[in-house]
């Protein structure tokens, strides 16, 4: 075991857990407050293993634990710190890199000045195309940025997608800009892509929590929630994906400010949701509305807040069948799929529950690479690969849409 710097923020190692005897995530609670453990997976009642990062100074106390208890588990990583150092310098030499040859690396992390540039490039190089429009601002007064893909019409059909509502899953920032530019150089060449816009807008949101990607980046590499301030609590931030409009409150969500699951003091409290739900409610015409986490490999569908089938299941299941189909096709990668209860636990508050019962039917949810080997540090050299698949099931479901209007 190494030794861990004592400016580190967050350190320790990273367990995956098997055969967790913690069947309900609230049963988990004070372990992890006791332990201060790190959950990356939530524990599910379908016999996932756990993931958990532990801080340096409970490791030993939280082996004797797990083997007191005869839980199985094994180390996935060794130092946290280590990992995230690692990053840093290859982000570091991304930017000198970029800045000699004056391009952005698609295969590269990047600050969220870097991210905003690329946005502002991407539509400027395909005027005719691609605009960036503001929905909001975050609670730290950053723009919320969207890039709307259009061939003209007034308020078409549209498909709407976001990524990083939760700051630390770094992949799906990544891979949500490299989709943007696969949108404007593929528009005219690649016949699917083309005929949906043809009939159809695209809005993209890479960041859909700034604040939070911010903060990821300079502060603590493994946060997950807002920014915002929470009245009278001394901890800040709301776990974005438990505050909208949909069951909020509910199990899978924590009441606890200090939880990395808080659901916020009501629904739409914080500015980043109640950005989106404005906005999707102002167009009045979304068809299909797509959120993308990281990690778990998995493509899902409503419901969360509860366990009960949407009405639309058998179509549903159809769908993300065919777009997880697509995906695998190019590198193997292997996906499940099927509601969020089933497939993760039941979770409240989240935004493609809301979407659904909106009445946006192709509502979903995706959770990309990895499984765990190596969670929210995915290594960067993985960007592209994963960006290239999910693009196969977003084009899938993107024509599906198109093909059937509602
Ligand atoms: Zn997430």
């Amino acid at each position: 075991m190494k030794s861990v710097t004592a400016v580190t923020k967050f350190s320790g190692s990273s367990f995956q857990q098997h055969q967790t005897g913690l069947p309900a995530r609230e049963a988990t609670g004070s372990i992890g407050e006791s332990f201060r453990l790190d959950f990356w997976q939530f524990p599910s009642y379908h016999g996932h293993p756990v993931d958990v990062q532990v801080p340096f100074a409970y490791l030993q106390a939280v082996k004797a634990f797990l083997e007191f208890q005869r839980i199985k588990y094994t180390v996935l990583i060794q130092d946290v710190q280590e990992m995230v150092d690692e990053e840093t310098r290859e982000m570091e030499l991304t930017r000198r890199s970029e800045r000699n040859r004056n391009s952005f690396n698609f295969a590269a992390y990047h600050p969220l000045e870097s991210i905003y540039t690329a946005m502002d490039d991407i539509a400027a190089q395909y005027p005719q195309l691609v605009s960036k429009i503001q929905i909001g601002e975050s609670y730290e007064k950053r723009p919320l940025n969207v890039l709307k893909f259009s061939t003209g019409g007034r308020n078409r059909p549209a498909i709407w997608i976001d990524a990083g509502i939760h700051a630390r899953e770094w992949v799906t920032q990544a891979t949500a800009l490299w989709t943007a530019n696969k949108i404007a150089c593929d528009y005219g060449h690649d016949p699917g892509l083309t005929s949906v816009l043809n009939t159809m807008d695209i809005f993209l949101l890479p960041v859909a929590n700034p604040d939070g990607y911010v903060f990821s980046h300079t502060k603590n590499r493994m946060w997950r929630k807002t920014r915002s301030k929470v009245p009278g609590s001394s901890c800040v931030g709301v776990d974005p994906n438990r505050n909208w409009d949909a069951g909020f409150g509910g199990p899978g969500a924590s009441k606890n400010p200090c939880s990395d699951s808080y659901h916020g003091p009501s629904p739409n409290s914080e500015v980043e949701v109640r950005s989106i739900v404005d906005f999707v409610k102002n167009h009045g015409n979304i068809k299909a509305f797509i959120s993308i986490h990281s990690y778990s490999q998995l493509m899902m569908y409503p419901y969360g807040y509860k366990c009960s089938n949407p009405k639309d299941y058998k179509e549903l299941d159809e769908v993300v069948k065919m777009a997880t189909g697509a995906l695998t096709s190019l590198y193997g990668t292997q996906y499940k799929v099927g509601p969020i209860c089933s497939v993760i636990y039941q979770a409240s508050g989240g935004s493609i529950d809301w979407s659904y019962d909106y009445g946006i039917k192709y509502s979903f949810a995706f959770e990309l690479r990895d499984t765990g080997r190596h969670g929210f540090l995915l290594p960067a050299d993985q960007i592209i690969p994963t960006a290239e698949e999910t693009w196969l099931a977003l084009k899938t479901t993107m024509e599906y849409v198109r093909d059937h209007p509602y």
